[in-house]
């Protein structure tokens, strides 16, 4: 059923382009184009639009980041090369603009994150739509894409959109709730374009808790630690949940220990819960504090572990050591066992997606001409700070400036 609009069953929906997949790629791929002139549809499978992005914005929205666009594409590994020329056109500055453009300016936090000031997504996707429909747009939802015919064209149930040229905004397959479900997979795969498997990014993984851990202390953040595995070792913050851990912490070293547990299986990883202070400072806090105290007292109250910490402490040895020395090391390195990642359906974001070598410059699919792609569905990823949104908004732009030049070549008198 269609919502937002009257229609009749495989109603054709008009306008010159068609843009599928009302997520933040997907609006700003039409702002940009309805701004340039042309008549765009905006067609999603869900109620309403931005559902991604308003769940992005419930912890907070991070837009983008405030380092250097040289430092930023660094955050892309293999991708930044293909990324660079969008977010050289559309990097923080721009992002930050359009936000303040749409009443909502943004700040820099003190992890040089940008948030708009509300720090959340609704007033900003409210002030959008106005927008959107001030620029008149179309805007079709409850519509769900089900890949091409035969003939190439788009198949929607209740609407037709015929041989227009198409922008593709579908995102990835974390939160299916919010309409990313990675559904188009295989109708793409049909096409000869490869989609490489997606998968969890920026995602928790699974531990086996006591009961008692995964019971008292599920939602509970332990702040200010340092995780390390193998080589790699950030400070961030750990939540538990009631199968695992989650976090930006865990996030940031995410690439890593997936590659590693898909190799070789559970793998272990050393959580620092002081990493400001050593070993031999803290054993001497424990040395001198101990007369009479229960040593989770000691531990809190001499060296500064959170109970949460102490619990974690005593998931990898029921008996703490008694020795000063001994626990003031595993405070240090508590060893936590991680043993699979969590389902996609709870990550923060899809890795894998159309590979990027499907696409030519302009954001076009090479073997399906007049159809651009932007935003999460593309083989692209980045850890957590604002970088995915950053990437999502600078592909959109890119793609539909694209779309742009192909309709000024392909149909020089439709706008
Ligand atoms: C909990 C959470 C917190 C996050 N926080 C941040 C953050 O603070 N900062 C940040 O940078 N990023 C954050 N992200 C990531 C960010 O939300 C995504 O990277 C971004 O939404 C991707 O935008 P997109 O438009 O490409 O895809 P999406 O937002 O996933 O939108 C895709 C749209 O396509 C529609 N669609 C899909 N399939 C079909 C179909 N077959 N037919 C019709 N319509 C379809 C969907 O309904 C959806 O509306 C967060 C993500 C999560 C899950």
């Amino acid at each position: 059923m269609l919502v937002g609009m009257e229609t009749t069953p495989s109603r054709d929906v008009g306008g010159v382009v068609v843009v599928i997949g009302a997520g933040p790629a997907g609006m700003m791929a039409a702002e940009v184009m309805a701004t340039a002139g042309v008549s765009v549809t905006l067609v999603d499978g869900m109620r309403a639009p931005g559902r991604k992005f308003l769940l992005a914005g419930r912890g907070g929205l991070n837009l983008t980041h405030s380092e250097p666009v040289d430092a930023m594409l660094t955050r892309y590994g293999s991708a930044s090369a293909q990324l660079a020329s969008a977010i050289t056109g559309f990097g923080p500055t721009e992002l930050r603009a359009w936000s303040e453009g749409l009443g909502q300016p943004t700040f820099v936090g003190s992890s040089g994150r940008v948030f708009p000031q509300s720090m959340r997504a609704t007033p900003l996707l409210r002030a959008w739509l106005h927008r959107l429909d001030d620029l008149g747009i179309q805007r079709i939802t409850g519509a769900r894409f089900h890949g091409w015919s035969s003939a190439g064209v788009p198949q929607f149930d209740d609407i037709t959109v015929g041989h227009r040229p198409v922008l593709l905004a579908l995102g990835g397959a974390s939160w299916p709730g919010t309409g990313s479900e990675g559904g188009w997979v295989d109708s793409v795969r049909a096409l000869g374009i490869r989609v490489n498997p997606l998968r969890a990014a920026n995602s928790g993984f699974e531990v086996e808790w006591s009961p008692v851990m995964a019971q008292r202390f599920a939602g509970e953040p332990v702040k200010n630690v340092a995780l390390t595995f193998a080589e790699h070792s950030v400070r961030g913050e750990l939540m538990i949940s009631a199968r695992g851990i989650e976090g930006g912490a865990v996030y940031a070293l995410s690439s890593a220990l997936w590659a590693a547990i898909d190799e070789q299986g559970p793998v272990q990883v050393l959580v620092d819960l002081r990493p400001d202070v050593s070993v031999e400072w803290l054993a001497d806090r424990l040395v001198h504090s101990r007369h009479g105290q229960t040593q989770s007292n000691s531990l809190r109250k001499a060296a500064g572990v959170s109970p949460v910490g102490v619990a974690l402490m005593r998931e990898a040895h029921r008996q703490l050591p008694t020795d000063a020395h001994t626990l003031a090391a595993l405070v240090k390195a508590v060893p936590v066992m991680l043993t699979a990642v969590m389902p996609i359906a709870r990550a923060i974001s899809t890795a894998g997606g159309i590979a990027l070598n499907e696409i030519d410059d302009t954001w076009m699919l090479r073997k399906l001409p007049g159809t651009f792609v932007a935003g999460e569905m593309l083989d692209w990823d980045a850890p957590t700070g604002g970088y995915l949104l950053q990437a999502t908004f600078a592909t959109a732009v890119a793609a539909a400036q694209g779309m742009l030049r192909w309709l000024d070549a392909h149909q020089p008198e439709r706008h």
